[in-house]
């Protein structure tokens, strides 16, 4: 027990906490009538919507045709209709900018009429409304004279209500766009994604033969995250500032216990789980897995996959009422990446797919011959997109947040490289040595069409942790991706170049079937020896948090790029321009602003840890030391109290020089954004680190009544 006041306070209440009266109780509902109950589904639309009417959506959501504004006006009037029975009182358009987080923006139904009121709802607010999103960063794309930009439903995502606390709001998601139609946020560049990657994967099964309703980018995302008491939490500036801390003895209990994961969930906890389980439910959000990760007060949240864009909207809507539902236990839910130093961090696997109706996962191995090898043509084509923009996908995993975790032993190294598995990285080896004499079919040559496919471990032991991008039996799982992060960037990415490579595979299938007078199966060997000839070298099978990987990586020519100002130049190097604006999905201006936002929003951050860490430094924890060295002046004679006394005075000189570098080079500022990332990354990063190092052996030396900060041990045990 701690003996500062502050921090007594805080642990005495929660040590007497009266249990939580839950406002529910699973075992008294349903949860198949909960289920989507708060969801404007086909299911209703086709209740309520003339038939003619409805068909018409159905083919705008299938197509992501635009909804013309006379059936704009009905579909309007039947959603308003259901929202004002659900109790709704506002509507509100949402939409996910490129600070990565959500933005809404709400009106109310209710308009004067008469001496009264009436609730209105047109066809035009529904399909089209203005923010004024002036501030919205847009790295240049608007002058200020024209900064409007417009928010479009994206009728391919369902309209939701959002129940708050006292009231409920109809959302309709939208996609952020200028009136010049260039992308302000992150939906656009999905939905672009997803379709160039439909037309890439048509052009490729059609070769094979095929017919295939929409091919469809499926994205399951696991959501890592910790819950911390808010009554320590709001002890901890850092923490309601940063959603990090910045200070932090190591504490006697770590997580080397290992007892953690997979633990049994603490109730109050696992209360906080299910309400927010039940809000998913409302939603449609099909959240599947719970459970304890490795570091103490890590949990994580599972769905079960879905198409790209509707994932990302359940994602983003999962994160929302992760945080909601825990302040209302008494909780804060920390989304960073890395809260707390020497624990784990939280990332967020986005396990990722490509498939439709009438050819189903395109990434899942087959049984027959044929389907082995236009599953070996779809892995192939993933193979090249990642070794040709392993350097994009690493910059759409970049943040100051993430700079933290990446590489840190705990999460995939900050080079890309993908993981495949012995069995199937064997069929890869042995499709490479087509053509060659080798005879023995261990080890030696595969021929497509002929051979089948070893049966792959659907859910191998041996998974690969260490691997940033890796295959697990049926979609790639792409590990490096931020806690925080939303999933749209890194599956634009994805999409993207995937779309690329299936395109660049068309072509050369193709020519080489005319070359082999229509012999498909001596084509297709040839092609994808050649891809994987010339694209192999980003396979790794080892353990990726070794030093050889990284010796290996270099003589391989992979990229490593370690922070986040080595990786964002990626956004506009050739390579991506080229590829976002042959696929259609981002133009170079496009491109580069965001380049521009993302370095920006990078040296936002740094800037304001490194205030604070300065700020707390100076005015908590400096004379939090020096008021225990005075106090200790009158033991100074004492053989302990002198030497006590003389090692606080060092240890806080040493907390005051050093938060004397820091502060000079927060001072200094380069010519541009560039040049202050660098300087954040080179500079203040590492004088930050000196002065919480500092601080930090001074919280182990000063008496625990001094010392204003709730310890590691506190806020990662008590609950
Ligand atoms: P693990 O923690 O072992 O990696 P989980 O079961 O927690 O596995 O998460 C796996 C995720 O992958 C789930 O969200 C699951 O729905 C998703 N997934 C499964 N198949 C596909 C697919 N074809 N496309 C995208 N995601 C998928
Ligand atoms: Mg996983």
């Amino acid at each position: 027990m701690s003996t500062n006041p502050a921090r007594r306070n805080a642990i005495e209440s929660i040590a007497s906490q009266p249990r939580l009266q839950s406002t529910f109780d699973f075992r008294n509902e349903k949860i198949d009538l909960i289920y989507g109950q708060n969801v404007f589904s086909l299911e209703k639309m086709e209740k309520r919507l003339p038939k003619d009417i409805f068909k018409a959506l159905k083919n705008c959501i299938e197509s992501g045709a635009k909804l013309d504004s006379a059936a704009a006006d009905v579909v309007a009037s039947a959603i308003k209709d259901w929202a004002l029975e659900c109790g709704a009182t506002h509507y509100a358009h949402v939409f996910h900018p490129l600070t990565g987080s959500t933005a809404e923006k709400h009106d109310t139904f209710f308009e004067p009429h008469g001496t009264g009121t009436l609730a209105q709802f047109s066809g035009k607010a529904l399909i089209q409304a203005e923010p004024d999103a002036s501030s919205f960063p847009n790295g240049g794309l608007r002058s200020t004279f024209e900064a409007r930009g417009y928010t479009a439903w994206d009728v391919t995502s369902p309209a939701y209500i959002f129940d708050g606390e006292n009231g409920s709001t109809l959302c309709i998601p939208t996609a952020f766009v200028s009136w010049k139609g260039e992308a302000l946020d992150k939906k656009t560049p999905l939905l672009r994604s997803m379709h160039a990657l439909n037309k890439a994967a048509h052009r490729v099964l059609e070769l094979f033969g095929k017919k295939a309703g929409f091919i469809s980018a499926s994205c399951g995302p696991e959501q890592e995250y910790f819950l911390i008491d808010s009554r320590l939490f709001y002890l901890r500036p850092d923490l309601y500032t940063c959603g990090r801390s910045l200070f932090g003895a190591k504490p006697a209990k770590g997580q080397e216990f290992e007892d953690q994961y997979f633990g049994t969930i603490p109730d109050r906890v696992l209360a906080c789980m299910m309400e927010t389980e039940r809000e998913c439910f409302k939603l449609g959000i099909p959240i599947k897995t719970r459970h304890n990760e490795v570091a103490p007060a890590q949990y994580e949240v599972a769905p079960i996959f879905e198409s790209a864009n509707v994932a990302h909207d359940h994602q983003m809507m999962t994160m929302t009422l992760l945080k909601r539902v825990a302040a209302k236990h008494g909780f804060v839910c920390l989304l960073a990446e890395k809260p707390f130093a020497g624990v784990n961090g939280s990332g967020k696997h986005v396990n990722w797919s490509l498939g439709g109706a009438g050819v189903g996962n395109l990434l899942e191995p087959g049984s027959a011959p044929h389907e082995n090898a236009q599953f070996l043509a779809f892995c192939s084509a993933v193979i090249r997109a990642v070794d040709l923009h392993q350097g994009l996908l690493r910059a759409s995993v970049a943040s100051a947040g993430n700079d933290h975790r990446l590489g840190a032993n705990e999460a995939p190294p900050a080079i890309i490289s993908i993981y495949l598995g012995d069995m199937l990285n064997e069929v890869i080896e042995q499709v490479k040595k087509s053509g060659s004499a080798s005879s023995s079919r261990k080890g030696g040559t595969m021929t497509l069409g002929v051979d089948t496919l070893p049966v792959l471990p659907k859910d191998a032991g041996d998974r690969n942790r260490t691997s940033p991008f890796a295959f697990t039996g049926n979609k790639f799982e792409f590990r490096a991706v931020g806690s925080s992060f939303s999933v749209a960037g890194p599956l634009t990415v994805l999409n993207t170049i995937m779309a690329d490579s299936l395109d660049k595979l068309a072509d050369d299938l193709a020519a080489e079937i005319k070359a082999e007078k229509g012999n498909f199966n001596a084509a297709l060997q040839t092609v994808l020896k050649n891809i994987l000839t010339k694209h192999g070298r980003i396979i790794f099978n080892g353990n990726g948090y070794s030093e050889e990987w990284h010796k290996e990586a270099a003589k391989r020519g992979l990229k490593n790029l370690r922070t986040t100002p080595d990786a964002l130049p990626e956004i506009v190097a050739k390579s991506t321009i080229e590829v976002f604006e042959r696929q259609n999905v981002l133009s170079k201006e496009e491109l580069v602003s965001r380049e521009e936002i993302y370095t920006h929003s990078y040296v936002l951050t740094i800037n304001t840890e490194s205030k604070l860490v300065s700020d707390i430094g100076r005015t908590l924890l400096l004379p939090a030391a020096l008021k225990y060295a005075a106090d200790l002046t009158p033991v100074a004679d004492s053989k302990s109290g002198g030497k006590l006394r003389k090692e606080v005075i060092s240890l806080a000189d040493d907390l005051a020089s050093a938060l004397d570098s820091l502060d000079k080079l927060r001072s200094e500022s380069k010519d541009d954004s560039h040049g202050n990332a660098r300087h954040a990354c080179d500079k203040i990063l590492p004088a930050m680190l000196k002065v919480r190092a500092a601080a930090d052996t001074l919280e182990e030396v000063v008496a625990d009544e001094y010392w204003p900060l709730p310890s590691y041990q506190e806020l990662l045990f008590l609950r």
